[in-house]
């Protein structure tokens, strides 16, 4: 074992309000079912494993900028599968993925069609928890087309969607998802609808979805509506990530939202349920996640294909509250 830094060794600073002080969920365990680790740094992992994190799932997304050709995609899967499941495990962070073309690339067409020949070369491997994110950006033809292919997709390989409902029209756009879902025949229990909000929530429950809230700064939702969603309907096929990504975004949006819920009197019993236990119920359907995976030693000398987190002979870092950086 190496770096791990107790939370009780960070120093809150005077004057902060006690709702900031992640200290009030210390040793409780968490699940962040949505962020994409790929564009965060060594940093983020540590402070994710100081807070609590054990196991994530990153979604296949877009880079930011639209693919210029279908070898893009395939290397991007396989670093999901690969490369960056080995750096988290020498964070002590188990790594699924799940593996799908996004809403924004369905677009181009031609492309999207060579991306979905090679879908099925990458959704059966080991550690792919489901078929994501996919669904709906803008609405367009296009984005149906291979939202429908895909939900075919997840079907014939029985492993639950992660569907990502646009920033733009949401209400609409969650309802359209969920339609098409059922009519391609999925059961709405292998079907995670995520970024939902106050306008979303209770058709997706009523409708039987699994429903998951991205806390994300200033857009999204802020997780002191969260508290208030958790109040009003409970824990049931609730769950809350952080969809950390390379906008400005926060990777502990998980444990502070815990924290935040237990200064606000919610049960530790429905805190462990939306922010751990029912996102491993929704995509251990895929049979690929066990918890015993979740305590992953940690060996930051261990390589992949050669390669290790260590750059030109660094050693593992020991104490990461140090100011000297040697
Ligand atoms: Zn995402």
């Amino acid at each position: 074992m190496c770096c791990s830094l107790n939370i009780e060794d960070r120093q809150v600073p005077a004057g902060k309000p006690e709702a900031f002080d992640i200290s009030a969920v210390k040793g409780m365990k968490f699940f962040d079912p949505h962020v994409h680790m790929t564009s965060r740094t060594t940093d983020d992992y540590q402070a994710m494993a100081d807070a609590g994190v054990v196991a994530l799932i990153e979604p296949a997304f877009w880079l930011g900028q639209p693919r210029t050709g279908v070898d893009s995609f395939k290397d991007y899967y396989s670093s999901l599968v690969g490369w960056e499941r080995f750096r988290s495990s020498q964070f002590g962070i188990k790594h699924y993925c799940t593996i799908g073309l996004n809403s924004r690339e369905a677009n181009n067409e031609a492309l999207a069609e060579q991306v979905m020949e090679v879908l099925p070369l990458f959704i059966y491997k080991d550690g792919v928890v489901g078929i994501g994110e996919i669904g709906f950006d803008d609405q367009t033809a296009a984005e149906d087309k291979y939202y429908r292919a895909q939900l075919e997709l997840a079907k014939e390989a029985g492993l639950p969607v992660q569907i990502h409902t646009p920033h733009r029209d949401k209400k609409r756009g969650t309802q359209r998802s969920m339609d098409i879902a059922i009519e391609h025949g999925l059961d709405p229990y292998m079907v995670i609808i995520d970024h939902n909000n106050e306008e979303t929530v209770k058709e997706v429950l009523d409708r039987g979805f699994w429903a998951a809230f991205t806390i994300y700064p200033f857009t999204k939702m802020g997780n002191q509506r969260m508290v208030e969603i958790v109040k009003q309907y409970g824990s049931e096929r609730i769950m809350i990530n952080s969809a950390a990504d390379w906008g400005i975004s926060d990777p502990l949006a998980v444990p502070k939202t815990a924290a935040l819920m237990k200064l606000n009197g919610i049960s530790e019993k429905d805190i462990e349920l939306v922010t751990y236990s029912n996102a491993i119920t929704a995509f251990s359907q895929s049979g690929q996640i066990d918890e015993a995976d979740f305590a992953v030693s940690v060996d930051q000398s261990a390589k992949f294909e050669g390669n290790t987190v260590l750059r030109g002979g660094q050693q593992p870092r020991i104490d990461k509250s140090s100011i000297i950086i040697s």
